[in-house]
């Protein structure tokens, strides 16, 4: 069976203050929790004190972005070898704020998943569709795109090593969360993807679900059989919360 993974995607939020505040939160929390896997994605400058606050605890530390070259001149940039150096288990690609504001297409989403593997990072890959690609019913066709466009330059194989996360685009931050059934649907699409290509790898790999889950909807989206977590935006942000969210789990 697929232990679920909870994993809070902080975005651009946080003081040492409020990471400190947070993380006591958390780890405080985390006792009975034996039966699902807990990450935290934190923005690049609190990974030191994120790393330090983590130690001893069940909570993986995760980033949100990585370069998709390894090392060198590349101004601005943070490698997978450096998260991996500051205690990063997971990290974050192709989430839609960096597809949408930052024009990261297919070919850069799967170098940074093939940079975060061969580092061993396992990859939150995300995937979603937007308001008006549902309303003109392509969501199907959105995601296959994704998935593939990812699947074409890296292979199957590597997908071992990655989690999927189903984010539709109107969901995230907004309030309006998909149906547990709308989320069923796409995750299992997700999977059948991926297992007629390989069905060992399809019944193993987690697909999570992203957009404004809370801990008044989690519990429901989580009895789904194809969806195995959850990526937390806001309600990460509170520890309370997004305790909550991983008891769901
Ligand atoms: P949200 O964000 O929970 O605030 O909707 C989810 C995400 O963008 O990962």
């Amino acid at each position: 069976m697929r232990k679920p993974l909870i994993a809070g995607n902080w975005k651009m939020n946080g003081s040492k203050a409020s990471v400190t505040t947070l993380l006591e939160g958390v780890v405080g929390g985390m006792q009975d929790l034996s039966n699902v896997d807990v990450a935290v994605c934190v923005p690049f400058p609190y990974l030191e004190q994120s790393e330090r606050m983590l130690k001893g605890s069940a909570v993986a530390l995760g980033a949100q972005n990585l370069c998709t070259e390894s090392g060198g001149a590349f101004t601005g940039e943070v490698s997978a070898s450096m998260l991996l150096d500051f205690g990063c288990h997971v990290v974050i690609c192709g989430h839609s704020e960096r597809r949408e504001y930052y024009g990261e297409d297919d070919a850069i989403v799967a170098a940074k998943i093939a940079q975060a593997v061969s580092a061993g990072l396992r990859p939150i890959f995300c995937v979603g569709e937007t308001l008006e690609q549902r309303q003109q019913g392509e969501t199907d066709a959105v995601i296959a795109g994704q998935v593939d466009g990812v699947i074409e330059r890296i292979g199957i194989e590597i997908f071992r090593k990655v989690e999927i996360a189903y984010e539709p685009v109107w969901a995230i931050g907004t309030g309006m969360t998909a149906t547990p059934e709308q989320a069923q649907d796409v995750h299992a699409f997700i999977r059948a993807r991926i297992a007629a290509l390989d069905p060992e790898i399809a019944a193993g790999i987690r697909i999570l679900y992203g957009g404004s889950m809370k801990p008044g909807n989690a519990s429901e989206l989580l009895a789904q059989p194809d969806l195995d977590g959850g990526l937390i935006g806001g309600a990460s942000l509170d520890a309370t919360d997004f305790l909550a969210i991983c008891r769901a789990g």
